[in-house]
């Protein structure tokens, strides 16, 4: 496993673009450039700032720098039994930590487990001015700097450049179990609904194609006692299937019309949108290939207490994620000039002028 610490050429790079007022764009492995709004600025290469710093099996923590490949630590993590509860898509073989922790993804088990923001225990970082920052602890008692080592988890890079971040990692479970029952969608928001609510080990649940796919992760008992229960025909090659929806790569997002991400309340009613739709945490992520206007996707998911992101088709130079209001918008924008005052970190990857 390689390993390099390039925290002194990085802050260099930063404080030189910092007094000559370059944007930069933030590159780890370059697998997410699809994702968020299309910036120019001088590429900053985090993919040589590399390497696990420490990792405590016994602790459940794990320190890395943030060019570190995510399948190295995700290696790392198996052979000692242990995994990223919130099953962080890849989109792509070059998938680093600092761009995961960075874009705030989660994968299946996000609604049963948490989100990556959850994990993160801290982080360092390098701000607008070049000046190195420390937030957080290794260690999940110590919450002095928490916050801020959340702030940066989801912020696209748009607050600060990630050198390496503490995670907390959890035991991989004894045994899964996918079951499959056909069903509409509208049952299947009522069935996911009603699992959530009982003492049951679901750890992945997905609408596709009139289908209903619910996991169970837990201790061989209780998995055998959840197949003693529950109706459904047990899926051989799951990890395969939930792998394939974690990374996009199943049939449905092959499609050409323009993919959203929808956030919604788990028992929120279903939109009434053209398209085709593919549900899953457990009814809180609803996906919809669609031709109809962004306007109205926006509007009607924000009445329906949710957000709308854009993931593939329209344009990249627009709007991408749900517009914020007025009252977030003036806290973003204050945050954004405390943590980069001159405006060069990943202008306008989330929003235009931040
Ligand atoms: C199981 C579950 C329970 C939930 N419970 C609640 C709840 O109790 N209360 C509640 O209010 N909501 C709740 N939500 C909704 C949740 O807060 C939204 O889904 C959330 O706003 C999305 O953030 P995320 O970090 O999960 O996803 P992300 O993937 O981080 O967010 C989607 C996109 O928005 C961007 N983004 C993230 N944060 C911000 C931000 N602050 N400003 C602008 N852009 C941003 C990200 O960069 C990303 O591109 C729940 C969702 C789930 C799945």
């Amino acid at each position: 496993m390689a390993e390099n610490d390039l925290t002194v050429t990085l802050q260099q790079q930063v404080q030189a673009a910092y007094a000559d007022k370059t944007p930069l764009n933030i590159v780890g492995g370059n697998s997410k450039a699809f994702y968020g709004r299309q910036i120019s600025g001088s590429r900053l290469d985090m993919s040589g700032h590399r390497g696990i710093i420490s990792y405590e099996p016994t602790e459940l923590v794990l320190t890395a720098r943030a060019g570190t490949p995510l399948v190295e630590i995700e290696q790392a993590l198996a052979t000692q039994g242990q995994m990223l509860a919130f099953e962080p898509p890849h989109w792509g073989p070059g998938a680093t930590l600092g761009g995961t922790v960075a874009c705030n993804l989660s994968g299946p088990r996000r609604p049963y487990a948490g989100s990556a923001r959850d994990f993160v225990l801290g982080c360092r970082v390098i701000n607008g001015k070049g000046e190195l920052l420390k937030f957080g602890a290794e260690v999940m008692k110590n919450v002095a700097g928490y916050d801020a080592a959340r702030l940066m988890t989801g912020a696209l890079g748009t607050l600060g450049v990630l050198l390496d971040i503490s995670l907390k990692v959890l035991p991989a479970p004894q045994q899964d179990l996918t079951l499959i029952q056909s069903c509409t969608l509208a049952e299947a928001l009522n069935r996911m609904n009603r699992l959530a609510a009982q003492p049951l080990p679901l750890s992945a649940s997905a609408w596709v194609d009139g289908h209903l796919y619910l996991r169970f992760s837990g201790a061989d008992s209780a998995v055998a006692a959840v197949k003693a229960r529950e109706a459904g025909d047990v899926l051989a090659d799951a990890a395969a299937f939930w792998h394939s929806l974690r990374e996009l790569n199943l049939p449905f997002f092959a499609g050409t019309e323009k993919l959203w991400r929808i956030a919604l309340p788990q028992t929120a009613a279903q939109p009434e949108l053209p398209g085709d739709w593919l549900v899953e945490w457990g009814g809180a992520q609803r996906w919809l290939r669609s031709t109809a206007a962004e306007d109205d996707v926006r509007t009607q998911v924000a009445g329906l207490g949710g957000h709308a992101a854009l993931i593939h088709g329209g344009d990249r130079a627009g709007t991408v994620f749900q517009p914020l209001p007025a009252g977030l918008w003036q806290l973003h924008q204050r945050l954004k000039l405390a943590f980069d005052p001159a405006g060069i970190l990943n202008p306008g990857r989330m929003y235009e002028g931040l």
